[in-house]
């Protein structure tokens, strides 16, 4: 039941992360209008009781905040500037990106909205589609004091761990180093366990044994059973991996910081999605080291029939 006293909202972009989140907000009672350039994106989120618009414009035009969660900075640009939020939401309205974009990109759409009087919060997640099934993402959100406390009940309904680290574009910038760490720690794990097992050591052994001391990590405990098994299937694309890394670049060349490491493993996932890994989960970076290794079963010579 939607409930009237409650601030209406607006959500645009309803794939693997956005239907889950919305569905919590049209199950606390917001009044929700949705759009995705898929209409059948909106299926779920309408049968929950929000109400499916024909354009970001119309989505927007009502809402007291409205939400985006779309795949990359080009996209967010569209529906601010092209699609509907700028010209559309009111003054005095709060607009929330949270999907994982460019932190420069993110302040100058800022700027743009703060002249029409609408504040832009940035405010991505960490804790992928379980996470936001389970509405235990962690949300970083940069940009204005006041407007994050007005935020913060409605980002409660989707996340656990909400915290406002900054200026906009701060919580892009918090979320891209969390990405940076994830990716070199993944790459850390592909090696020790390609090492372990070129050298003959029991690698479900090796990870408990890990498990147990410094060199123990969420991806460890994580992704290393399905590697050890070989089992490049679904997670955290690859895809979206290596776009976040390119955003880590992006801002690592703005602010003149080398990142050796992240350069590193950004070509290893480049890699990865020429060998057509890009829909596969990030454990599939193994694959990488299994082909360095000579492990990768598709390349091995076949044997010549001897008889
Ligand atoms: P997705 O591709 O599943 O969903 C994106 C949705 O946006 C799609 O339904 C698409 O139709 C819609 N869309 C695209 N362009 C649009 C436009 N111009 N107007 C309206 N709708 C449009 O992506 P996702 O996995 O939900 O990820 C969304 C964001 O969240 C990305 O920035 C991603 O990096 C970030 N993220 C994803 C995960 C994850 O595990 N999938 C985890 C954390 C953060």
């Amino acid at each position: 039941m939607t409930n009237q006293d409650l601030p209406k909202l607006a959500f645009i972009g309803l794939g693997v992360m956005g239907r889950e989140m919305a569905l919590h907000l049209a199950g606390a009672g917001y009044p929700l209008s949705v759009f995705d350039i898929s209409s059948a994106a909106a299926d779920a989120v309408v049968a929950k009781g929000a109400t499916r618009c024909e354009s970001v414009a119309v989505a927007v035009k009502d809402a007291e905040i409205a939400i985006s969660m779309l795949p990359n900075t080009p996209q967010v640009d569209d529906v601010v500037n092209r699609d509907g939020v700028l010209a559309n939401m009111k003054s005095g309205s709060i607009f929330i990106d949270m999907s994982t974009i460019s932190p420069e990109a993110t302040r100058a759409m800022g700027a743009a909205l703060a002249g029409q009087g609408i504040t832009m919060l940035d405010a991505p997640v960490s804790g992928g589609p379980i996470g936001a099934k389970n509405a235990a993402l962690s949300i970083m959100v940069g940009g204005d004091r006041a407007a994050f406390d007005r935020a913060e009940p409605v980002l409660r309904v989707m996340g656990t761990t909400i915290s406002h680290v900054g200026a906009p574009g701060a919580g892009q910038t918090v979320k891209l180093c969390n990405q940076l760490v994830c990716a070199i720690n993944i790459q850390a794990v592909c090696e020790a366990l390609a090492l372990g097992r070129a050298s003959g050591v029991d690698l479900s052994q090796m990870r408990d044994v890990l498990l147990g001391g410094s060199a123990s990590s969420w991806m460890l405990e994580k992704l290393g059973p399905a590697m050890i098994a070989g089992d490049a299937g679904a997670g955290f694309r690859i895809d979206l991996m290596l776009k976040d890394l390119r955003l880590v670049l992006e801002m690592a060349g703005q602010n003149d910081v080398a990142l050796p490491g992240t350069s590193l493993v950004t070509a290893q996932y480049v890699e990865a999605r020429a060998h057509g890994e890009g829909s596969n989960g990030n454990q599939a970076l193994f694959r990488v080291y299994d082909r360095m290794t000579g492990q990768d079963a598709s390349r091995l010579p076949v044997m010549e029939n001897q008889s």
